[in-house]
């Protein structure tokens, strides 16, 4: 009972019978006000143009009488018929507002409990109708935020498994003698928690500058500084490789407002990429150009190249196009994501193309001016 007293078509209802009485009183009230008044000057009019004083009062007294009970009857037939048409209207309004809003209550609960792909109808186009498409929307976005959880625990967990899989096997090898105590195996077992060490590091950067919890630190700088200070870097890695590092920096670039770190580190990662994907005796060039309100950085490689099919893919978190080799020179598919993500944050734009594989790449970004 006293969730029907505490349910919004009893209230309606309610409201509907009140105003009703309301209504009623107040007509019952101007009625009894008016009539006498209306009567004794409609008589004293009828008195003057003749008639006995007892008998005309007797007349008076019988005509307002029945003239009293005819209205109270009228007012219980108004009262009896306005009240049935409360209930009929409060029972089509309780269809129309109350059901939707209970889908929605109901929905929700279900969302809360974890089972996401609950929806709610949304025909109407009044503001119900809008309600639930909103809330369609924002169960969709928490279905798809759950899927990507999902997803991104299963792929953190397959990653982990790889090196931990190895540092077990060789740790069983060494226990059973199958592998010998030699500075060798050490060697392999360090190289594997060193992988582990920086999947986890890359991870916690990657939940950071997907979060967007970090800072920038704008600063006037010039880009053939940012292309120097990544050569310098890189260079003894390119020269122990022999991959030939070439830089071909227009010489009236403006000077740009970024984060030095933030596009070192994009810069270090394109760089650093091409460097593991060119076999040696091949070749890096670092180019930045002018293009209308930007300076275009693109790094080109004579490596081993993307097929087309991979190329939509690579900013993807975790994305390798080959994953032993990648995985062979520690890379987890981080390192484009948050370098996409850094650049977004600069207000630019990161993009790959390739030819086809053995046909080199190129990666470039953006960097707006001013
Ligand atoms: P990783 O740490 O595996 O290198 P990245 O996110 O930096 O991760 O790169 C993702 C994938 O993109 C790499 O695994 C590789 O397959 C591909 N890739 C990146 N740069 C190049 C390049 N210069 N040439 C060919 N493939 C590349």
């Amino acid at each position: 009972m006293s969730a029907l007293r505490s349910s919004l078509g009893w209230k309606l209802l309610i409201s509907y019978l009140l105003v009703i009485v309301v209504g009623i009183v107040t007509l019952a009230l101007a009625a009894e006000s008016v009539t006498p008044t209306a009567f004794n000057r409609h008589m004293t009019g009828m008195q003057m143009m003749g008639g006995g004083q007892m008998g005309m009062q007797t007349l008076t007294d019988d005509l307002y009488s029945n003239f009293r009970t005819a209205l109270t009857e009228a007012l219980l037939w108004a009262a009896g018929l306005a009240t049935a048409s409360a209930v009929i209207v409060s029972i089509f309004i309780t269809r129309r507002v109350v059901t939707p809003v209970r889908h929605m209550m109901q929905a929700s609960r279900h969302i809360a409990a974890g089972y996401y792909a609950e929806r709610v109808p949304a025909a109407s186009s009044d503001e119900l109708g809008q309600l639930a498409r909103s809330f369609n929307q924002m169960a969709a976005a928490l279905e798809q935020t759950e899927a990507m959880r999902r997803d991104l625990i299963g792929t953190v967990a397959h990653e982990l498994r790889t090196p931990l899989t190895n540092i077990k096997g060789y740790m069983e090898g060494l226990i059973d003698g199958v592998l010998p105590p030699e500075p060798e195996t050490y060697q392999l077992v360090y190289r594997e928690a060193d992988r582990l060490q920086r999947l986890v590091s890359d991870l916690q950067e990657l939940s950071r500058v997907e979060a967007g919890a970090f800072e920038l630190h704008f600063t006037r700088v010039t880009v053939t500084g940012l292309i120097e200070q990544t050569a310098a870097r890189l260079r003894p890695q390119f020269e122990e490789k022999d991959v030939k590092l070439q830089i071909n920096v227009s010489p009236k670039l403006p000077p740009v407002q970024v984060d030095e770190d933030r596009i070192g580190q994009v810069l270090l990662n394109l760089v650093g990429n091409a460097m593991q994907y060119t076999p040696t005796g091949g070749a890096v060039t670092i180019t930045a150009v002018p293009h209308n309100s930007e300076i275009h950085i693109l790094v080109q490689d004579s490596g081993i190249g993307i097929a087309a099919e991979h190329v939509p893919h690579l900013f993807d978190r975790f994305y390798r196009v080959d994953k032993s080799r990648s995985r062979a020179g520690g890379g987890s598919g981080i390192g484009l994501t948050i370098a996409r993500h850094l650049v977004e944050a600069h207000g630019g734009q990161i993009w790959a193309a390739s030819p086809g594989p053995e046909q080199g790449s190129t990666f470039g970004f953006s960097l707006p001016l001013g």
